[in-house]
């Protein structure tokens, strides 16, 4: 037997102090009585699992899982699990805390929580990830479900985990329950447009960024980190409204065009060869992840992994505008350096929202057992993400604040008001 210990490979505890920073910032801003301020810093419930697999040569393998609550203030936790070597207990509990704020600024009634597994998925079989999912599913299965915490894909996981997730609880309880996870496939009940969703939001956002900037997308150079499920999505819908992506990337490396790159053709590369990725995909310049970063574009898109742009490499960062498709890839001294500089940044808990607000109206479908036509899918997304947008470009305005800061304020702000109305039990 071995014991395995993935060291951490990306710095979890630097994205919860992100989040605690400005969850501080926002409690100064907003007067927050100081009793509030601690509850809203910790999580609810944080529970640790040990999740065996037994390997087909019968080797047994032991993972540590985690389910972090942040807030359940304002209705049911709600958040993604992730597979990835990188996870420990203070990254869920960040992107537990992330989630609670993310659901508050689209004003859904979620709290918010996160799950992971400190797991390299890419070096196990589909089988092993399977029993995986099944196990750390069953370990968890006393604190979610639809009326207290409904998981969610996340980076490396994605329908078919779902899928498991929902045959293990319908295992285990009696019960068939597709409605303890969104992001299932639409056979087992999900949603139209749940796939898209982040990325369309991720699109929607920048779109309404470059707006506010003057700016056309005709005229606006892009590059995205990340060309997974939201880093695909986002290239594709920009590209589609004008703007030129002229850099994309995944674990892989990075790829190159000073005209563009043809973004169906590189998603429809990866579909072909989903091992290899981007790789290989004609006429690109390679470049580094580091290159990615600095290049001379007007909007940058980090949508791959968190703590991506830190104090190392912020000096090298050229965008003027930064839309953040993954959570949390600014650090938060980055984040001072580049608002002192004037970029304008897009912030998680705003941008990438789209996903669990289509996860929401997966939700509220499942649980009728009725379900919507893809049209009624994106015309309500856009509702909720133009509202929270403007929103939050309103508050930055009455607090002459940066629109991170304002997502923050009108997401604390709603939460401490739904757990002041319904007062601390006992
Ligand atoms: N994992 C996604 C996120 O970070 C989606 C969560 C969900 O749909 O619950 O927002």
């Amino acid at each position: 037997m071995t014991l395995s210990t993935p060291a951490p490979i990306h710095p979890g505890h630097e994205l919860r102090d992100s989040a605690l920073r400005q969850l501080d910032s926002a409690a100064r801003a907003l007067n927050l009585d100081p009793g509030m301020h601690k509850f809203l810093s910790t999580p609810e419930r944080t529970l640790i699992v040990s999740v065996p697999v037994m390997l087909e040569d019968g080797q047994l393998e032991v993972y540590t899982g985690y389910r972090v609550q942040h807030s359940t203030g304002r209705g049911p936790g709600k958040g993604g699990i992730r597979f990835h070597p990188g996870v420990t207990l203070e990254e869920v509990e960040g992107l537990a805390m992330l989630m609670t704020w993310k659901c508050a600024v689209t004003d859904l009634p979620l709290g918010g929580a996160k799950g992971g597994v400190a797991v390299d998925p890419h070096r196990l079989t589909r089988r092993q990830v399977e029993r995986l999912t099944k196990r750390y599913t069953a370990a968890i299965l006393p604190i979610i479900g639809p009326e207290r915490d409904i998981p969610a894909p996340d980076v490396n996981t994605d329908e078919s985990t779902m899928a498991w997730i929902v045959d293990t609880v319908t295992m285990m309880t009696g019960q068939h329950s597709p409605e303890v996870v969104t992001g299932k496939p639409i056979e087992l009940g999900g949603s139209r447009g749940r796939t898209e969703a982040t990325g369309r939001g991720v699109a929607f956002v920048t779109l309404e960024a470059l707006k506010r900037a003057g700016r056309l997308p005709e005229n606006t150079r892009v590059a995205v980190q990340g060309f997974g499920n939201v880093g695909s999505v986002t290239a594709k819908g920009l590209a589609e409204a004008g703007c030129k992506i002229v850099a994309v990337s995944d674990v892989s490396g990075g790829y190159a065009a000073p005209y563009g790159i043809d973004i169906p053709g590189a998603i429809e590369h990866v579909r072909r060869h989903p091992k290899r990725m981007l790789e290989g995909l004609p006429g690109l310049s390679k470049i580094s992840n580091a290159e990615l970063i600095a290049m001379d574009v007007d909007v940058l898109v980090p949508a791959a992994l968190e703590g991506q742009i830190t104090s190392a490499n912020v000096h090298e960062v050229r965008a003027k505008i930064i839309v953040e498709g993954a959570n949390g890839p600014i650090t938060a001294d980055a984040d001072r350096k580049l608002a002192d500089r004037g970029v304008v940044i897009m912030p998680d808990i705003l941008a990438n929202a789209g996903g669990v607000v289509v996860s929401y109206f997966e939700w509220v479908q499942s649980r009728a057992q009725f379900y919507w036509e893809l049209d009624e899918v994106e015309r309500r997304l856009e509702i909720y993400m133009r509202r929270a947008s403007d929103l939050v470009l309103a508050k930055t305005k009455v607090y002459d604040c940066t629109p991170r800061e304002a997502a923050f304020i009108v997401a604390v702000e709603r939460v401490a008001s739904a757990i002041e109305k319904r007062g601390i039990f006992p």
